[in-house]
């Protein structure tokens, strides 16, 4: 097998400010999640491991999965308490010699972004997407004072998929754990600091955001539709 992705929706979705978790929320009447499967269902990937909260395991499998037919899902596994603990219980269900990992509420993917990502990783070994920044950013001390303004043409935000051979992202993440560090927030952080292999940058697309806020839904829904959905 070659390609796997890991769909991570075992976070709490706090932000949202719903009783209904984010990740099962419904945009034009399908589950906030099921535009991740969906992408990935129908592209070249050949397996797809889903991180849940833990206890969610049997709904998704059946109201989600199971509902909407999505065959290439391979393992439904409960996540942890950080993303890189979910990532962790998801890298241990992943059969390929790459992996995808995409968090689960970006669910405008799209297929040609898949695409790049493949070609890219077998070049590079660890290649994250993401995009040139728009906005200047700033670096600030605890006390809110600017220390630094980087070079905005050098600085981009990082989505995901983010993509590794899987040996590779496997032996950084099990430093990881046996050395865990709360201020990691992506798996591109988790080989930078635990392996000696760079990481490359592959360009998305501005659209390619993550839905957390309720303003979140309106425009998901715009932009879903404009994707034929
Ligand atoms: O918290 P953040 O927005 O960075 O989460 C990104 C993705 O990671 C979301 O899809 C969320 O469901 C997932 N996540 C997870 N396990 C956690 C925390 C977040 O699967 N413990």
């Amino acid at each position: 097998m070659k390609y796997s992705a890991i769909i991570l929706a075992a976070g709490s979705g706090k932000r949202m400010q719903s009783s209904v978790k984010k990740q099962y929320m419904e945009i034009l009447g399908r589950p906030l999640i099921y535009y991740a499967l969906h992408a990935f269902e129908m592209s070249r990937v050949d397996e797809i491991v889903l991180v849940v909260s833990p206890g969610d395991e049997e709904y998704v499998r059946r109201d989600i999965v199971e509902r909407y037919g999505f065959k290439k899902v391979s393992a439904i596994v409960p996540g942890g308490a950080e993303r890189y603990d979910s990532v962790y219980e998801g890298l241990k269900a992943v059969g390929g010699q790459y992996v995808l990992i995409h968090d689960g509420a970006r669910a405008f993917l799209h297929n040609e972004i898949i695409e790049r990502c493949i070609d890219d990783v077998e070049r590079y070994r660890a290649s994250v997407v993401g995009m040139p920044s728009k906005d200047t950013v700033k670096i600030v001390d605890a006390g809110g004072f600017v220390v630094d303004t980087p070079n905005r043409a050098l600085v981009w935000n990082i989505q995901t998929p983010q993509c590794f051979e899987t040996k590779l992202i496997r032996e950084a993440h099990a430093l990881l754990q046996a050395h865990p560090d709360s201020t990691i927030t992506d798996d591109a952080m988790v080989v930078e600091r635990l392996t000696e292999v760079p990481v490359h940058l592959i360009e998305g697309d501005y659209e390619n955001v993550k839905v957390t806020t309720p303003d979140d839904i309106r425009t998901a829904e715009s932009i879903l539709k404009s994707r034929g959905f």
